[in-house]
């Protein structure tokens, strides 16, 4: 599933071929996606000034709105040349003169709308937490958010009106690297476990990112996908293997049906570190 930093890594890839560049024609080949694909033709002819991140959406903002993308469980995006024929999975094209914007979704859980307003206020964005990369993700708001919250910290952690984009796998990855056991009531962890976890998933995200960065550099291809990056993972996916810090073997549990994996003398059951 893309994730923050694969969607990150996307914006970063096709904003230097789309941005400043006129929006000539769209193909919606399969209007059924999560949500029905339903773009206006005055988009047609209007220039893309910004392609930002709010979260997991890509926002392409123009002059009368914004397309705002999500790739949801199997999506991707790529360039392509405009004589290339269209796949089974290529559901919509948006056409900037010889280049396309193609996205492909098999399992079609993405979507994609346009919004006549700032893109803030789309009904699926307006009640989004803090970007994790960015100041307001602090010690001090989580603290204060978690006050008095029942819910497991990794819940409350993947919560996206609590932060956005931090998935199963960077909620999982973060509470190891910063000791914090994902069964602990987030009501329960102290500020300075609140400032590891903090520290730790900025780190992680950043990292991954970053490598990202160096695998997707080909980002105009002739075919296939962009390929995702595996970042080094100390805990998802690794139950039943040993602890990489003590040498324990890692544990799995279900918790609020995701997969959740820790080590149990790494990660203390208080969240007092
Ligand atoms: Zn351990």
């Amino acid at each position: 599933m893309p994730e923050l930093p694969e969607v990150e890594t996307t914006r970063a890839g096709i904003e230097p071929h789309i941005k400043g560049k006129t929006l000539t024609d769209f193909f919606v080949r399969q209007k059924w996606l999560r949500w029905p694909v339903e773009l206006p033709d005055t988009i047609k002819g209007q220039r893309v000034n910004e392609v930002e991140r709010r979260g997991k959406y890509l926002l392409l903002e123009m002059d009368s709105g914004s397309l705002i993308i999500h790739l949801g469980m199997s999506g991707s995006l790529r360039l392509v040349r405009g004589s290339i024929a269209a796949s089974q999975h290529d559901h919509l094209d948006l056409v900037f003169s010889d280049l396309r914007l193609r996205l492909n979704d098999p399992r079609r859980f993405g979507s994609v709308h346009f919004h006549s307003g700032v893109p803030e206020t789309h009904w699926l964005l307006k009640k989004l937490g803090p970007e994790p990369l960015g100041e307001d993700f602090s010690e001090e708001y989580l603290f204060r958010r978690s006050r008095r919250k029942r819910l497991s910290v990794k819940s409350f952690l993947m919560d996206s009106s609590v932060v956005v984009g931090v998935g199963n796998i960077y909620a999982t990855e973060a509470l190891f690297a910063a000791r914090v056991r994902p069964t602990v009531r987030a009501g329960n962890v102290s500020r300075k476990a609140y400032g590891n976890l903090v520290l730790e998933t900025k780190r992680i995200l950043e990292a991954a990112i970053e490598l990202g960065g160096t695998t997707l550099r080909d980002y105009v291809g002739a075919g296939g996908k962009p390929g995702y990056f595996i970042q080094s993972l100390n805990a998802y996916g690794r139950e039943g293997k040993p602890c990489r810090v003590c040498g324990g073997t890692l544990k799995k549990i279900i918790l609020s049906q995701r997969s959740t994996v820790f080590c149990a003398s790494c990660q203390v059951r208080s969240g007092w570190s």
